[in-house]
């Protein structure tokens, strides 16, 4: 199918892009790696009459270190991304991740931005940056807002972001030296969307777990930590028993997703799976 007629925009500049914004009101979009977007518009489950390309924006696409923090442009793609060698250095897992992420095609012209825009709960980022606990940064016609990523997620395709914002930065804490990350995910063979995935960092002192976060994407309606399996690893022995009795909480409390790839109940016995393989792999 093709998509119903829109008016494009190209923005040369955030201001740019958030006075066109403004001007277009709610019938626009904003397009970005359009990997996404334009599927959506061609299957008609999004008609904007506006589109507002901001993949030309160089101010956007960029990765740095400021002091002890990761800063990662919302314009950066997830080639840029995966051969950053900051990325690499100082948030392993994060990298991984995005190697990981859809065929070069997607992965050259899809962006961090348009995944968090776009809140697809099978999308790999969000587990990795929960693990990192990182925060997104919004501009919008009032400025700026930086947003824990745990409270900009809201739910299945839902966000913390008003239609008048714009998503310019990720940022993180670069990951202590002494801490091992890693995302692990299983695979829908054809588009690669990840079926579960599961992002561990963990810090071990002495042979004992002096840290760790576990999240989960593509397991419930949006990404989550997995609070129980990290309360059950801290403090305890670096051992494959306490890995496999933390795992045992990984989906308690959730709403395990259902759908014709996976059922709920196989989806959570995967979660466990790749809670164990990921949480070895660090341990
Ligand atoms: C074949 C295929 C396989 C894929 N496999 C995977 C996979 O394995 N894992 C995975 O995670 N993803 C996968 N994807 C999705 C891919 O990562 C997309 O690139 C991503 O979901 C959206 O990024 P985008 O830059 O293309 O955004 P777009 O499609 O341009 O936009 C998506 C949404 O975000 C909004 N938006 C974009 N940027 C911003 C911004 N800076 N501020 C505010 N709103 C913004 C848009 O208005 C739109 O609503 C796949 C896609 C395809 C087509």
């Amino acid at each position: 199918m093709i998509t119903t007629a829109f008016s494009y925009h190209k923005a040369g500049t955030v201001a740019d892009a958030l006075k066109l914004l403004a001007e277009c009101g709610d019938d626009a979009k904003i397009l970005a790696g359009g990997h996404s977007l334009i599927p959506a518009m061609k299957l008609r489950l999004n008609q904007p009459e506006h589109l507002i390309d901001i993949s030309g924006i160089s101010e956007i696409r960029y990765i740095r270190c400021e002091g002890n923090s990761l800063r990662v442009g919302a314009g950066a793609t997830h080639a840029d991304i995966a051969n950053s060698s900051d990325v690499q250095s100082h948030m392993p897992m994060l990298a991984e991740t995005a190697a990981l992420i859809g065929d070069p095609a997607v992965r050259n012209k899809g962006t961090m931005g348009g995944v968090l825009a776009h809140a697809d709960p099978a999308a790999d980022y969000p587990a990795a940056l929960l693990a990192a606990d990182a925060e997104v940064v919004v501009q919008g016609p009032g400025g700026e807002r930086i947003i824990a990523l745990e409270n900009f997620l809201l739910g299945l395709f839902d966000t913390d972001l008003a239609e008048n914002e714009i998503i310019v930065e990720v940022r993180m804490n670069i990951s202590p030296s002494n801490a091992k990350s890693t995302y692990q995910k299983f695979m829908q063979p054809a588009s690669r969307y990840a079926i579960v995935g599961c992002a561990a960092m963990v810090t071990v002192d002495q042979g004992r777990i002096s840290d760790a976060k576990v999240a989960f994407s593509s397991v419930a309606e949006k990404a989550f930590r997995a609070r129980e399996v990290e309360n059950a690893l801290k403090g305890q022995e670096a051992s494959e028993a306490t890995i496999k009795a933390a795992v045992k909480n990984a989906v308690n409390g959730v709403e395990v997703l259902s759908d014709h790839f996976a059922s709920s109940e196989y989806r959570g016995h995967l979660a466990k799976v790749y809670a164990e393989r990921a949480l070895k792999a660090v341990i």
